[in-house]
């Protein structure tokens, strides 16, 4: 982080204020500059804890929601990690400083090209940023210790939860895109899939195919 020392004060504070809590996660966070991942008109906003407008008529999620993700996702360092919607890039840069390997799909091309590049820049090797259909999980590389969507499904997409490993995690909102999401998390163990529901959250909807030009 380049910003100065009260507004990174601010910034952790308002994180565990809500919930954020983990010592691993709040280090990690603090290494990111989200200032990097947020351009133009919105840069200034970038310390303050709500979700930003990114290209594509999409969104940076709000740093605490960004937190209580990551923490519920329980990475460790040897865990090989899936993110649904790379987005600005901002979240896989948390994971990329908790996890071993970080890919990250994302389904418009320019959001992906920007989020590399940002991601380059900053030296993080580890994770691999690929223009893709996230809906479909990445196959090739499954199966996946920890999977994080972070755009919304109707239900947890069956697809994904095949290519969680046994005792792996997934996190993600679920719901129709004009209400109220909730925030899951779900263990697949040797019995089966146990759910839990975090919290209300608000995502843009996971949306099929990748998108054209
Ligand atoms: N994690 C991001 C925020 C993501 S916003 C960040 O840290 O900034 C959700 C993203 O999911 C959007 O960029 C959207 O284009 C993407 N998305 C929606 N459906 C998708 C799909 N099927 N495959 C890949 N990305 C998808």
């Amino acid at each position: 982080m380049t910003v100065d020392a009260e507004t990174r004060m601010k910034f952790l504070y308002t994180l565990r204020s809500r919930g954020v809590t983990d010592e691993r996660v709040l280090k990690a966070m603090e290494k990111v500059d989200r200032g990097l991942f947020v351009q133009g008109i919105f840069a200034p906003h970038a310390y303050e804890d709500r979700p930003l407008p990114i290209s594509c008529g999409q969104t940076i999620s709000q740093p605490s929601v960004v937190g209580l993700m990551t923490q519920a996702l329980e990475v460790g360092p040897r865990d090989k990690v899936l993110e649904i919607g790379t987005g600005s890039g901002y979240q896989a840069a948390i994971l990329s400083h908790l996890a071993r390997r970080v890919y990250s799909l994302e389904r418009h091309r320019e959001l992906a090209r920007s989020a590399r590049k940002i991601i380059e820049d900053l030296g993080l090797v580890n994770v691999i940023v690929m223009t893709a259909d996230g809906s479909k999980g990445l196959p090739e590389q499954a199966p996946f210790d920890r999977i994080i969507v972070t755009a919304a499904p109707e239900d947890p997409p069956a697809i994904l939860l095949e290519q969680l490993a046994e005792g792996g995690i997934m996190v993600l909102p679920v719901g129709q895109s004009d209400r109220v999401q909730s925030l899951i998390k779900v263990r697949k163990t040797a019995d089966g899939l146990d759910y839990t529901e975090l919290c209300d959250v608000r995502f843009v909807p996971l949306v099929e195919g990748v998108a054209q030009g």
